[in-house]
């Protein structure tokens, strides 16, 4: 396979003199597989030059996949300019997560409505087909493309292509599930003493890539007065990757306010890094026009350290949500936020209260907090996992305790997901999306079953 960056930039497009080297057009990736599939990663402005380089190679209709982790404006500007879709015969399909406003379709046809683009979606001569993508995996293109939730303010997605002996994974936009990345002082670094369960999974699904192309928009520095932005910092990019086994990691996402020089200095900071760590992954930061050869390997089998292989299944729109917390703001704002994304929201202001309502209203999801008067959550949870009815119930806890020893205390007592305060409505609902997805796809449940995968 080959992969060439047509767009580096996160958030907006950051053209002149300071941004010539990295580049200034926004997330845009090509991947060509031996067979000659085409796929494109994201669709920001750098996919206007990929559609004319297409063109120029080939003036004739294509056949190309785009996959689109997300649909904020610097991963979709670049769609309405992207040639081959005014070329009759073109066969475009693409991708993204299912939106939880409206569907792929309209979200895109919403950014060429006439008040802001001259030529309206439905008036594009290409074939287009629209895929909304659930977490699992996929054929498409001849090749394995598995995806799989990330932790940003939306639903984002995150795409492995396998194709050619060889896997290219792209994880923008992230970033990390927990404060804590390691348990201890853990070294050298391997998935098993990554503190939270997202982080783990996370680490699982580039486990043994010949390339991963990450999120690295912010510096140590920046990145708490950043935080829950939803992007990541190279330490983090560089922790995931060394502990998968990953041979190359290319950092993107560069941030609109960081010029050349401050990007090289950050590639400097990274190898740096990566060395003091004791990590032998090789190191760059993307610019436009980087194109790299991703060599065979033998990819592992599904094993412990490689992603669940499952079908993709449809997440549910709406859910029937129990909010547990004694505190009164957070209910109003977990439940303003959920009802916000279409879900029904009941709440609890006691574990006792929880408890009696579950067994009343059998919901979906609960949303849970650690420390309330009484019956804490870790002993709600506890209840909860020894009944064969709330067995599988999906729980977010919900805690203001985001250290080491409570995370892990949160996913030993059987949380499915662990989301520190404070937290922003958008991250909120998107966890919980997420979380609704996994626990909706009964086939993947019997397909890890029957084969001990996972
Ligand atoms: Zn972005
Ligand atoms: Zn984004």
């Amino acid at each position: 396979m080959r992969v060439r960056f047509w767009g580096t930039r996160g958030s907006i497009a950051t053209p002149g003199p300071g941004t010539i080297r990295f580049g200034g057009n926004t997330s845009c990736v090509a991947v060509t597989t031996n067979a000659g599939a085409c796929f494109i990663l994201d669709c920001g402005t750098g996919a206007r030059a990929l559609g004319a380089e297409l063109m120029a190679h080939a003036p004739k209709p294509i056949a190309a996949t785009i996959l689109l982790s997300h649909t904020h404006w610097d991963h979709i500007q670049g769609f309405p300019f992207f040639t081959p879709l005014f070329i009759p015969g073109s066969k475009i399909t693409v991708c993204g997560p299912e939106g939880s406003g409206g569907s792929l379709r309209e979200v895109l046809a919403g950014q060429m409505e006439f008040t802001y683009f001259p030529v309206e979606i439905g008036q594009l001569p290409a074939t287009i087909d629209f895929r909304e993508l659930g977490e699992g995996t996929h054929e498409i293109g001849g090749a394995r493309v598995i995806v799989q939730y990330l932790h940003h303010p939306a639903m984002t997605l995150g795409y492995r292509i396998e194709a050619d002996n060889a896997a290219i994974v792209y994880l923008c936009d992230h970033e990390p599930f927990s404060d804590t990345l390691w348990h201890g002082k853990a070294a050298p670094p391997d998935i098993d003493s990554i503190v939270h369960e997202g982080d783990r999974r996370h680490a699982r699904f580039m486990a043994g890539a010949g390339l991963v192309i990450h999120d690295a928009q912010f510096t140590p520095e920046e990145y708490p007065a950043k935080k829950n932005w939803g992007h990541s910092t190279y330490e983090y990019a560089i922790g995931v990757a060394a502990a998968a086994g990953v041979r190359h990691l290319a950092l993107t996402h560069h941030d609109p306010t960081h010029d050349d020089a401050f990007v090289a200095e950050i590639e400097t900071r990274a190898r740096s890094y990566a060395r003091q760590q004791g990590c032998d992954v090789e190191i760059c930061c993307a610019y436009e026009g980087l194109d790299l050869a991703v060599a065979p390997r033998d990819l592992r089998q599904p094993d412990a350290t490689a992603p669940a292989p499952h079908p993709g299944g449809e997440a549910m729109r709406s859910a029937f949500i129990l909010v547990v917390d004694d505190d009164p703001d957070i209910r109003a704002l977990a439940n303003q936020a959920l009802s916000q994304d279409g879900h029904i929201v009941i709440e609890a202001s006691s574990g006792q209260e929880a408890l009696a309502l579950i067994d009343a209203h059998a919901p979906d999801l609960l949303l849970l907090d650690l420390q309330m008067p009484g019956q804490g959550g870790l002993e709600v949870l506890k209840i909860l996992r020894s009944k064969r009815a709330t067995a599988a119930l999906p729980v977010v806890v919900l805690t203001a305790m985001n250290d080491e020893t409570n995370t892990r205390a949160g996913f030993e007592g059987g949380a499915t997901d662990y989301l520190t305060k404070p937290f922003s409505i958008p991250q909120l609902a998107a966890r919980v999306r997420a979380c609704l997805a996994r626990s909706e796809a009964p086939a993947a449940r019997e397909f890890e079953e029957e084969t001990g995968a996972r």
